[in-house]
C-alpha cells in the first residue's frame, strides 16, 4: 500500500508534472547560472591571484639582485683621502685589496690597474699568484676609465657561475686616479633563486644577458650555463616584454619541469639578465579545483532538493483541481448530491463555489423532472383505465351491434391503451425508483407461488405466441426474503420479454438453484438472444436493441430496468447469459430466508 502510494507520488499526473516541470526549469536556471556566473568569477579572480603571486615574487628577486649588486659594487668603489692625481701608494694597494676580499665573500680575485690599462696590484682569495696582466683593451677597463661602473657576462665555472665587475678609483677632487675590478661569484645570487617558492613547487629561473640559465629552482637538472635563448618566451622577455601569466600562452609546457605550467617573467633593467617563474598549473589550480568541486556539489544538492521537492509542492497545488475532477465524475455517475470542500482562498476556491451551486441546481431540475414524471404517469393511468374500461364494456354489452370493422378498430385502441397503461405503471416504478419512494417490505414468501402467479399473468400471451412453458419447481422449500409484489414485478417482466423477443412455437423454461447462500431463479428462452455488442447496455433505462425484430415488439425500454432496480432494492443480484439467435436466459437471486 505504502509502495503503491510512492509510485503514485513518482507517475503523478499530467498536470503536476507540467506545473513540476515548471518549478524546475524556474529554480534550476539561475542555480545553474548563478553557479556558472560564480564559477567564472572566482577562476578569474584566481587567475588575477596567480599573476600577481607570480610577478610579485619576480620584483622582490629583481629588487634583490639590483641590491646585491649595488652593494658589490659600492664596496669596489674605492675613494682616496688625497687630491693629486697619482697613483695608490703600491704598499696601499696591497692592503686595499685585502681588505676588499675580506669585506665581500663573493670577491675571488680583486685587482687595481693604472689609468694606463696596466695591473698594478691582484689578490686572489685563493692565495694563488698571478702575472699582472694589461687591461687596457677590455670593456671593464674602457667603461671604469670612463666613469662608469661595470658589470660583465655571465661565465661559468666548475664552482659556478662568475661575473666581473669594475668601477674607478676616485680622489677628493673626484678625478679619476685608478681602476678596480673584482671577480665576483653568484652563489649568494644562485641561492636567493633557487630558494624562492610559489605554492609547493612553483619556482624561479634567473637567465643572463645571452639567455643562458644563470640559476633555477626547478627540480630538474637543468645546469647553469644551459642556453635557453632559443624558447621563444625568453627572446620575448629578453627584448623587453614583461609576461604576467595572464594570456594563453602564458599556459605552457615548461622546458624545466616537464610540466603543464603557467609562466611570467620580466626583464631586470639596469643589467639586462631576465626572472622567470613557472607555477606548475595542477598545483596554482588546487585550491581552484577544491572551489569548482564545492559549487557543482551545491549546485547539484539544490537541483536535486528542487526535484524532490517541486512534484510535492505541485501535487499540493493541483490537489483542490483533482478534487473537483472526481466531484464531477461523481456527478456524471448521477449523484447530484456530490459537494466538494476547496478551501484555497484563491479562484481555485470559487470554481468550488461555482461547483457546488451547480451541483445544487442539477439536484434541484432532478427534483422538477422526477417530480414531474412522477405527475404525468400518474395522471395518464386514470384516462387510460376509463379508456380501457369503455371498451370492454362495449365488447361485453354491444358485440352484436358492432361491426367487423369497429371491432378491428376497438381492438387496436385496446392493445394501445395496454401499451399506454404499462408505460404509465413503469414510468411511475421508476419515477419513484429514483426519487427513493418506492417501497419493498421483504418478508419470508414462497418463490414458487410468485412464479405460477406470474405464468398466469402472461398465458395468454404465451398461448398466442404457441409458447411451450415448462416450470421445474424447486426441490424443497422455496422460501426467500422478498416483497411478494416486487417480485412478481420482476418475473412478469422477464417472463413477458422471453416470450415477446422468441419465435412462434418457441420453449421457455424457469427453473432454480441455490448458489452461494442465495436462490437462483433462471428464465430461459430460445429466442432472437442479444447480441455482444448490445449486452452491457441492455439494463439501461430506455435502452431497446435497434434491431428489427425488436422494433417489431411494443416495448418501452424500461423493463429490465426496473427489474434490476428491484431485485437490487430487495439485496438480490441479476444477471443474464445470450447469444444471438439462440436464446438468452436471465436470472436473479434473492437472500434465501
Ligand atoms: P423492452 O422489452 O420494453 O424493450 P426491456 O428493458 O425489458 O425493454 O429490455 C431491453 C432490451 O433488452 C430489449 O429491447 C431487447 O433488445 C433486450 N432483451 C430483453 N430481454 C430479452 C430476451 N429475453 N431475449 C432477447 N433480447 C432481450
Amino acid at each position: 500500500m505504502k509502495q503503491n502510494a510512492f509510485l503514485q507520488f513518482v507517475i503523478g499526473s499530467r498536470l503536476r508534472n507540467r506545473f513540476a516541470l515548471f518549478a524546475v526549469l524556474l529554480a534550476v536556471s539561475p542555480v545553474l547560472a548563478l553557479g556558472g556566473v560564480s564559477l567564472f568569477l572566482i577562476d578569474l579572480s584566481h587567475r588575477q591571484d596567480v599573476s600577481a603571486l607570480e610577478l610579485q615574487m619576480i620584483n622582490q628577486k629583481i629588487e634583490e639582485i639590483e641590491k646585491f649588486f649595488a652593494d658589490t659594487l659600492g664596496i669596489l668603489e674605492i675613494r682616496v683621502g688625497f687630491e693629486q692625481r697619482s697613483e695608490i701608494e703600491l704598499s696601499q694597494q696591497e692592503f686595499l685589496l685585502e681588505g676588499l676580499l675580506e669585506e665581500n665573500k663573493a670577491f675571488e680575485e680583486v685587482s687595481l690597474a693604472n689609468l694606463a690599462g696596466q695591473e698594478t696590484a691582484k689578490k686572489i682569495r685563493s692565495d694563488e699568484t698571478s702575472d699582472l696582466l694589461n687591461v687596457s683593451q677590455l670593456e671593464k677597463f674602457k667603461n671604469a676609465a670612463a666613469g662608469k661602473n661595470f658589470i660583465g657576462n655571465v661565465y661559468y665555472t666548475l664552482s659556478g657561475p662568475m661575473v666581473t665587475i669594475a668601477a674607478p678609483v676616485l680622489n677628493r677632487g673626484g678625478d679619476i686616479i685608478q681602476i678596480a675590478s673584482a671577480e665576483v661569484n653568484l652563489v649568494q645570487i644562485s641561492r636567493l633563486i633557487e630558494g624562492a617558492r610559489l605554492g609547493t613547487v612553483g619556482y624561479a629561473v634567473l637567465l643572463d644577458r645571452d639567455g643562458s640559465v644563470v640559476a633555477h629552482g626547478s627540480s630538474a637538472s637543468v645546469v647553469p650555463g644551459t642556453d635557453v635563448a632559443w624558447l621563444s618566451r625568453v627572446r620575448a622577455i629578453l627584448g623587453g616584454a614583461t609576461l604576467n601569466t595572464l594570456d594563453e600562452k602564458d599556459r605552457y609546457r615548461s622546458f624545466f619541469s616537464e610540466a603543464d605550467v603557467i609562466g611570467a617573467g620580466k626583464k631586470i633593467p639596469g643589467i639586462g639578465w631576465a626572472v622567470l617563474s613557472e607555477w606548475p598549473i595542477e598545483d596554482a589550480d588546487a585550491l581552484m579545483q577544491d572551489i569548482r568541486n564545492e559549487v557543482l556539489a551545491l549546485a547539484l544538492f539544490g537541483i536535486l532538493a528542487v526535484l524532490l521537492l517541486a512534484p510535492f509542492f505541485a501535487g499540493r497545488l493541483i490537489q483542490p483541481i483533482r478534487v473537483l475532477e472526481e466531484g464531477a465524475a461523481e456527478i456524471a455517475r448521477g449523484n447530484f448530491e456530490k459537494q466538494v470542500d476547496v478551501k484555497t482562498g484563491d479562484e481555485l476556491e470559487d470554481l468550488g463555489t461555482a461547483f457546488n451551486k451547480m451541483s445544487n441546481g442539477l439536484k434541484r431540475l432532478k427534483e422538477l423532472q422526477e417530480e414531474f414524471v412522477f405527475i404525468a404517469a400518474h395522471d395518464l393511468r386514470a384516462p387510460v383505465t376509463v379508456i380501457k374500461g369503455y371498451i370492454s364494456m362495449l365488447f361485453d354489452e354491444e358485440e352484436e351491434n358492432l361491426s367487423p370493422k369497429a371491432k378491428d378498430y376497438l381492438t387496436q385502441v385496446g392493445r394501445g391503451a395496454d401499451r399506454l397503461a404499462q408505460l404509465a405503471q413503469d414510468l411511475l416504478i421508476v419515477a419513484r425508483s429514483e426519487a427513493g419512494k418506492i417501497s419493498i417490505k421483504v418478508a419470508s414468501i414462497d418463490i414458487e407461488d410468485i412464479v405460477n402467479e406470474s405464468l398466469l399473468d402472461v398465458k395468454s400471451l404465451a398461448e398466442e405466441k404457441k409458447m411451450s412453458v415448462e416450470y421445474i419447481p424447486f426441490d424443497g422449500a422455496g422460501k426467500v426474503l422478498a416483497d411478494a409484489e416486487r417480485a412478481k414485478e420482476a418475473m412478469v417482466n422477464l417472463l413477458t420479454n422471453a416470450i415477446k423477443y422468441t419465435k412462434e412455437g418457441g420453449k421457455i423454461k424457469i427453473f432454480h438453484e441455490i448458489k452461494n447462500g442465495s436462490f437462483i431463479t433462471h428464465v430461459q428462452d430460445n429466442g432472437i438472444g442479444i447480441p455482444k455488442a448490445e449486452q452491457e447496455k441492455i439494463f439501461q433505462k430506455f435502452y431497446r436493441a435497434p434491431s428489427v425484430k425488436v422494433a417489431d415488439t411494443g416495448g418501452t425500454g424500461l423493463g429490465l430496468f426496473i427489474v434490476k432496480q428491484l431485485v437490487e432494492k430487495m439485496g438480490g443480484r441479476v444477471s443474464f447469459k445470450s447469444e444471438e439467435g439462440k436464446g438468452s436466459t436471465f436470472s436473479f437471486s434473492l437472500k434465501l430466508a
